[in-house]
C-alpha cells in the first residue's frame, strides 16, 4: 500500500476525480502491474490502468492494493472499475479509504465486490494518508 500511496501523488490533479494509486501483486508478493489516475489518459482510473497493463493469467491468487475503494459508478466510463476487479478474477482486494459521497451518492464498489465473492480488507489506519492526496476535492 505504500507503493500505492505513491503513486497516487504522482496523479495529475483533477477538480473531478480523485487522485489514486493501485497495485496488482501476485501471490508469491510480486508486483505484477500498477497505475495511477489519468497515468495514460486524461480519465483512466487507477485500477483500471494497473489492470490494463497486466499481460494475462490467473488472478485468483493475486491482490489488487487501491488507495481507494474501487468505484462502483463513474462519470467518465460506462465500466466501473469494480466490475473491471471483478471481470479480471482478482481474488482480494485491499483498500485504504471508502470512497466519499462526493461524485456519486452512495458508492457500493465493497459490496459489489464482496458480493462477486471477492475479499476485501480495509486498513482504515491508511485512510487519512490516502485522502491526503485529495486534499483539493476533500478538503
Ligand atoms: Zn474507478
Amino acid at each position: 500500500m505504500g507503493v500505492a500511496l505513491g503513486l497516487a501523488r504522482r496523479c495529475p490533479p483533477s477538480r473531478t476525480a480523485y487522485s489514486v494509486g493501485a497495485v496488482l501483486v501476485g501471490a508469491d508478493g510480486r508486483e505484477l502491474a500498477s497505475g495511477y489516475s489519468r497515468d495514460t489518459d486524461d480519465t483512466v482510473h487507477a485500477e483500471e490502468s494497473a489492470l490494463a497493463r497486466y499481460a494475462g493469467g490467473d488472478l485468483g491468487k493475486a491482490t489488487l492494493y487501491s488507495t481507494l475503494e474501487p468505484c462502483s459508478r463513474r462519470a467518465s466510463r460506462p465500466v466501473p472499475c469494480a466490475r473491471l476487479i471483478i471481470d479480471a478474477g482478482v481474488g482480494r482486494v485491499v483498500l485504504a479509504w471508502r470512497e466519499p459521497a462526493l461524485f456519486v451518492s452512495e458508492p457500493s464498489g465493497v459490496e459489489l465486490l464482496e458480493a462477486a465473492g471477492i475479499e476485501v480488507v480495509e486498513l482504515p489506519e491508511l485512510a487519512a494518508a490516502a485522502r491526503a492526496v485529495n486534499a483539493h476535492l476533500v478538503g
